[in-house]
């Protein structure tokens, strides 16, 4: 089979786990990461086995640091069917136009405006919507994990509202210039939260407002649901059709934290103590005066890793269906 070939612009939180997930796939390979400092990071990319390519202005750092680069970041791009962009948000605009000059597909990852891409995904909302696309956006850790539950939710009972609250990690746990902050940030302060439209851009047709808090902790995202429902649905109904969900888990057995879902992580072996599915407490699915209500913890450096995955199958056509995709990610993954 000839694997899609796949470079990601951008070695940090996202783009390693990407990278790596992207190794996992028998249909798709890596030919090269981005590092723009020949740090620890770049050093362990190579020991994988990966192709470190850099900023042609930085290519003698590398040199000098013992550790050479492969090449130039546009070289890197001239070689890959499809760049994955997981440069900080707001700076992989600027790399479009070399994406067009080359000729590659780009994903963008949450960061970046849905109009950069035209096209905001996630695998079971709208996986069709990127089908043989040149450009794609997949969306935000938060609005990842919503339009997780809200599609599924949406098809079976028909969604009047959503209302939800979202209590976000301040930095990530590698993240020493953001965090950790003493206290409570209402984020935005002005009303409502920029993640409500973030889901319509892929679930036009929802009605969903939310609001944001920025608290001290950089272990996962934690969000309280609220929704109603045009169609008849009671709890139990709702806990069969997430439980049905590919990439929602059902946190119990004692676990009453995000800390526990960590910890739980740490048990299973994943890499890094990812957590790439949505963390739903389902002893928290309640139905009182005919409006949903449930917790979801969200581990905001992992669950976009898989779409970024199915994002690349729908964009080269290898996969038209998206159930296959996920079963085909989820599976290569362990998930
Ligand atoms: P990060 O800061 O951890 O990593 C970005 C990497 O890009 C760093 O290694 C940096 O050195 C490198 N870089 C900077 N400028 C570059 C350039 N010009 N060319 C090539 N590489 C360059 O950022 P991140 O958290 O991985 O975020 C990447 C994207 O993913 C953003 O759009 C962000 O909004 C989105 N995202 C982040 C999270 C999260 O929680 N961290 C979750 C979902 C989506």
């Amino acid at each position: 089979m000839v694997k899609v070939k796949v470079a990601v612009n951008g070695y940090g939180t996202i783009g390693k786990r990407v990278a790596d997930a992207v190794a996992m796939q028998d249909d798709m390979e890596i030919i090269g990461v981005s590092k723009t400092r020949p740090n620890f990071e770049a050093a362990m990319a190579q020991q994988k086995g990966y192709d470190v390519y850099t900023l042609a202005d930085r290519v003698g750092s590398f040199e000098e640091a013992g550790m050479p680069a492969a090449g130039t970041v546009e070289e890197m791009v001239q070689n890959a069917d499809v760049v994955v962009d997981c440069t900080p948000g707001g700076m992989g605009e600027a790399n479009k136009a070399l994406y067009e000059k080359a000729g590659s597909k780009a994903i963008w990852q949450g960061g970046e405006d849905h109009e950069l891409a035209g096209c905001s995904f996630n695998a079971n909302s709208n996986y069709e919507k990127a089908l043989g696309r040149d450009f794609v956006r997949v969306v935000s850790c938060n609005t990842t994990g919503l339009c997780r539950v809200i599609s599924p939710l949406d098809r079976e009972f028909g969604i009047k509202k959503v209302r939800v609250t979202l209590l976000r990690r301040s930095a990530d746990p590698g993240d020493i210039k953001h965090g950790p902050i003493n206290a409570i940030v209402p984020s935005p302060i002005k009303l409502p939260s920029h993640h409500g439209p973030d889901v319509k851009t892929v679930l036009p047709q929802i009605d969903i407002t939310t609001t944001a808090v920025k608290i001290s902790t950089t272990l996962m995202h934690l969000h309280t649901v609220n929704m109603e429902f045009t169609g008849e649905c009671t709890a139990k109904d709702v806990e069969d059709v997430l439980g049905k969900q590919p990439r929602i888990r059902f946190v119990g057995q004692g676990i009453t934290s995000t800390a526990e879902v960590m910890e739980l992580a740490r048990d299973m072996f994943r890499p890094r103590s990812d957590m790439w599915e949505n963390c739903v407490w389902n002893e928290s699915i309640s139905m009182y005066e005919g409006e949903l209500y449930f917790f979801q913890a969200i581990h905001q450096e992992s669950d976009v890793i898989p779409e970024n995955i199915d994002a690349i199958r729908a964009m080269m056509e290898i996969e038209t269906n998206a159930e296959k995709s996920i079963a085909k990610t989820n599976k290569a993954m362990g998930i």
